[in-house]
């Protein structure tokens, strides 16, 4: 049987949770094969200002600027939780709700804060991955996963906001899924499959 041709993907993001979130995605694929990699050298590159209002914008730009350091396609993503109660706070912030340095414990303590007595609790976690080679923009697509905000933590597994984004479906909170749970439903997993669709029948 011919085996399926093997796309490589550099990834703007050493974290270990978002690789491992990104593997899983590329390994449902039965119309290509895809190897994701971060991008060789990116803990030694200085990291752009992620200076977008929006998700998209801050994707296309981590996309386009790692870019110039390979001549592979190369994958930016953004994400972060919307909660409708607090006018789509803290969107693009979501990493610096609290403090520019915020920890997961910080932002979740004011986000807390924020919602209390607040009625509507609905939210979703958005993430936007944007596809690049050689400084062009190929292709954007935007993914979200919807819940509510609950009252106190639950569960210890993800990060984030995770302990506090309660799933309808499921009926447990983000941090009470196991990693294949999370990723099978999560706006990050949704968005990468959604690039990975595109690269099977764009043919480039
Ligand atoms: P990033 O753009 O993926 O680095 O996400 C920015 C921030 O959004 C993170 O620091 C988290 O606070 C939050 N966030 C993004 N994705 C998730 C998720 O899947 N679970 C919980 N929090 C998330």
């Amino acid at each position: 049987m011919k085996s399926l041709p093997t796309t490589l993907l550099y990834a703007c993001s050493s974290n270990a949770g978002k690789l491992a979130e990104f593997a899983q995605a590329a390994g449902e694929s039965t119309s290509a094969t895809f190897r994701i990699l971060p991008l060789p050298g990116i803990k030694q590159l200085t990291p752009p200002e992620e200076s977008g209002s929006t998700f998209a914008e801050n994707a296309a730009l981590k996309a386009l600027y790692y870019s110039r350091f390979t001549n592979e396609l190369v994958f930016g993503d953004d994400s972060g939780l919307e909660v409708d109660g607090l006018g789509g706070a803290p969107g693009v912030l979501s990493a610096r709700f609290a403090a520019p340095d915020a920890t997961d414990e910080q932002n979740n303590e004011l986000l807390l804060a924020k919602i209390a007595g607040v009625s509507q609790r609905s939210a979703r976690f958005v993430t936007v991955i944007a596809l690049a080679r050689g400084e062009q923009l190929l292709t954007s697509c935007s993914a979200n996963v919807a819940g509510e905000i609950l009252p106190a933590l639950r569960g210890v597994n993800g990060f984030g906001y995770d302990p506090l984004f309660f799933y309808p479906p499921l009926n447990r909170s983000f941090a009470e899924l196991t990693n294949p749970e999370k990723f099978a439903v999560s706006a990050r997993g949704k968005a990468f499959r959604g690039v990975l669709q595109w690269l099977s029948e764009a043919n480039l």
